[in-house]
């Protein structure tokens, strides 16, 4: 008899397969397509995925390795999930093995075993009493019992610590009989309830129309691109597909961005519907994930909601899936494995069968290209839902005005008319920390970071300056390291500083600065979203944190301080960021009955695209946008990819694309590729980062498949280069960020 062989998908960033030997003890049927299995690597032991057996091997007999443990009884993944990893791994020129290894949970990875963990929990016997004579002298044990006694469902072990409960009063209650233990599976059965738990609001005309068009195309692929104005109610229409879709047994999937809605979303879908909503969220630790990445598998959590990389879960009967905010750059991964999964989530509804909904206010130029040429159904919801209307904008010129923190006089008296009317404010600054610059007044030194082409910024609380690009920290000089000159200034603002002002303006009332150095420590963002949906007055200040689908019913003003960045960017795409955050933070205006106002701060107040942005919409920009894209030949025209790489020293990165460069032109001519071009090799927009020089190579191509078919056969020389190993190498296709 033949030996039987596996091949399997290691994660390594090489681009093959692995051969080893099976156990000799286990049955051949054991070892299917997508079981994972430990496996010797070099010296480390690693978890791969079988791909399938063969009884033919080019390795050499005295150098196969032998399968250390076989992991799963039964496949751990449908083949529709092998599949979208196969074709994802293929697209985006990234290993399987890799592929495979980022594509599951963190506890898959690491070969924990595809089961669902039970929670304890503890409850109170029949007759137990707080009043009990057992728990007389024994306070600690009297306070648990009473936690106990209010949790009527159950104390769960893990809310022990945050109740400040004594684990030892726990185990005397045990003994003492007061209580009892309990192991339970932490799936819930399914409900018995009707599927909708809550009246759902009665549709609007425009809502009906793009209701009706979707839920007739259930059961059939068909993108849609629900383009609807702030507040214009999508999520009203997702919510009536989901009740659809789950009158059919089917479940959905929910993509979000990559920001801190997890929970809000989560709580307004679950109070929708009887039926598990689980959620796959950054904040979810590593057990929680792998348990709701189960429950879709078994078909126990009829809605998903999650970021990106839940795009991979997989279901059992997936019926429809929602990508909600599809213009938004979390959407594509940008490390390692760079997906879109916007992209991969049609990818994934065409193989399944089933329509893609994607919804935005401001949706990106790629999909209204589609829409336009009618692969995509666009469906718009022009006013808002309910009462509430747009809001009204003003640019205001600050070329003339004096700025205090970046607060203009004109500005400072909307901000008061507004908390003096019982209302609330947004004040937008994309920028944390108190200034991006510490400049020596007498020599004109500047802090700038050791290890990247970049400044320091200042933050003042910390008494320090910090890279915003590698995490480099240092203390903030007393004196300038250039001449010893005590005349160190911070120029120009950050959040933190117009914190510092806004408080000294309107000490009367609560200013919340919202951004990545504030909400850091868990629970911080919960407590002054609380503050705000408190209604009273008060100011909100923050980063792009603040500008996406947050609901505050009571802000009426909101104040862009700085509008100028994405007007003079080198990167093709700035202005379609710009212009869609500026109507994304807008869309924060006026969202209940009272009306919304956004002013606008700019040295620049008279720009065309600011112009045309603010008084004719999102549409008439976009459509502008795309006619200079069509005309430079830029996406959604042509297509892109760069390969990137970095290096200690710079030489090596030129070297190693210099290489890459002549292996593309070979291979160009080999192919007959005439409508591809190669453009480079340039150093990357931050050429030194983290110590490391970065350059690239930009492919731009008429067609898709012609530059997947170069990009195929490249990567595969690439890796046979010697200059390969002095540098580090990644190929992003269809990049956002050049
Ligand atoms: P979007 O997702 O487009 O930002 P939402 O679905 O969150 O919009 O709706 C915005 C607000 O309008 C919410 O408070 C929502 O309850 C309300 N709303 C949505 N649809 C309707 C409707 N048909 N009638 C009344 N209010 C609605
Ligand atoms: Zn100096
Ligand atoms: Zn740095």
């Amino acid at each position: 008899m033949s030996e039987l062989y596996l091949r399997v998908a290691l994660p390594t960033p090489l681009r093959r397969l692995f051969d080893y030997r099976a156990l000799a003890d286990i049955p051949v049927s054991a070892w299917q397509p997508g079981v994972r299995v430990k496996v010797p690597f070099g010296s480390r032991e690693v978890v791969g995925v079988v791909l399938h057996t063969t009884d033919t091997t080019e390795v050499p007999v005295s150098k196969l390795r032998t399968i250390t443990e076989l992991i799963d009884e039964k496949p751990l993944l449908p083949p529709s999930v092998m599949q979208l990893i196969s074709w994802t791994s293929q697209y985006y020129q990234h290993s399987l093995g890799d592929t495979f290894s980022r594509a599951l949970p963190v506890l898959l990875r690491q070969g924990e075993p595809a089961v669902a963990q039970k929670k304890l929990f503890y409850t109170a016997a029949t007759d137990a009493q707080l009043d009990d004579v057992r728990v007389k002298n024994a306070p600690r044990q009297r306070q648990a019992l009473q936690a106990v006694l209010q949790h009527k469902r159950g104390l769960a072990h893990e809310q022990l610590s945050s109740l400040e409960l004594q684990k030892s009063s726990i185990d005397a209650l045990l003994e003492k009989g007061l209580l009892h233990k309990e192991w339970r599976s932490v799936h819930q059965p399914p409900s018995n309830l009707p599927v909708l738990a809550q009246m759902p609001l009665a549709l609007n005309a425009e809502q009906k129309v793009a209701f009706d068009s979707i839920s007739q195309q259930l059961g059939r692929f068909k993108v849609f691109l629900l383009a609807g104005v702030t507040g214009s109610g999508k999520t009203e229409v997702y919510l009536h597909l989901i009740e659809q879709v789950l009158n059919k047994k089917q479940q959905v999937l929910v993509l979000i961005p990559e920001i801190n809605l997890g929970p809000q979303t989560f709580s307004r879908f679950q109070q929708r519907f009887n039926v598990r909503v689980a959620l796959l969220h950054s904040e979810v630790n590593d057990r929680e994930r792998l348990n709701a990445w189960l429950a879709a598998r078994d078909g126990q959590a009829e809605i998903v909601i999650g970021t990106r990389s839940a795009l991979f879960t997989p279901f059992k009967n997936l019926g429809l899936i929602i990508i909600d905010e599809e213009h938004d750059a979390s959407y594509k991964q940008q490390e390692a494995l760079r997906y879109h999964a916007r992209d991969l989530a049609l990818v994934r509804a065409r193989q399944a069968d089933i329509p893609v909904v994607l919804g935005s206010a401001t949706p990106s130029l790629e999909s209204l290209h589609n829409a336009n040429s009618g692969r995509y159904a666009l469906l718009r919801l022009n006013t808002r839902a309910g009462t509430a209307k747009l809001p009204q904008f003003k640019r205001l010129d600050v070329r003339s005005l004096p700025l205090d923190s970046g607060i203009s006089m004109p500005l400072q008296k909307a901000i008061e008319r507004t908390l003096a009317a019982g209302q609330q404010v947004l004040v937008f600054l994309n920028r944390r920390g108190f200034s991006p610059v510490l400049l020596c007044n007498d020599c004109g030194w500047m802090g700038k970071c050791r290890d990247c082409d970049a400044r320091l910024t200042l933050h003042q609380r910390y008494n320090e300056l910090r890279c915003h690009h590698c995490g480099h920290v240092e203390k903030r000089p007393l004196a300038c390291p250039g001449c010893e000159s005590l005349q160190l200034h911070p120029v120009g603002e950050g959040t933190e500083r117009a914190e510092e002002r806004l408080q000294i303006l309107f000490a009367q009332v609560p200013i919340l600065r919202i951004d990545r150095d504030t909400t850091a420590r868990k629970g911080a963002l919960d407590a002054m979203l609380n503050t705000v949906n408190q209604g009273k007055p008060c100011i909100l200040l923050g980063t792009q944190m603040l500008a996406k689908g947050h609901h505050f019913p009571r802000v009426t003003l909101v104040a862009i301080l700085n509008a100028d960045g994405g007007l003079f960017s080198a990167d093709f795409r700035s202005s379609e960021r710009m212009a869609q955050l500026i109507l994304q933070v807008a869309g924060r205006a006026g969202r209940a009955q009272d009306p919304g106002e956004v002013i606008i701060q700019s040295h620049l107040a008279d720009h065309p695209l600011l112009v045309q942005l603010t008084e004719q919409g999102y549409f008439a920009f976009a459509e502008q946008a795309l006619s200079e894209r069509r005309a430079a030949g830029l996406p959604p025209y042509s297509y892109m990819a760069l390969l990137r790489a970095e290096a200690v020293s710079s030489i090596q990165v030129d070297n190693f694309l210099q290489d890459a460069l002549a292996l593309s032109e070979q291979l160009l001519a080999h192919y007959q590729l005439q409508q591809l071009e190669c453009l480079g090799p340039v150093a990357a927009p931050m050429e030194r980062r983290a110590g490391r020089y970065r350059a690239q190579l930009l492919f731009i191509a008429h067609k898709r498949k012609d530059l997947q078919q170069l990009l195929h056969a490249l990567c595969f020389n690439l890796e046979l280069l010697p200059s390969a190993r002095q540098a580090r190498w990644s190929v992003d296709v269809d990049p956002i960020d050049l």
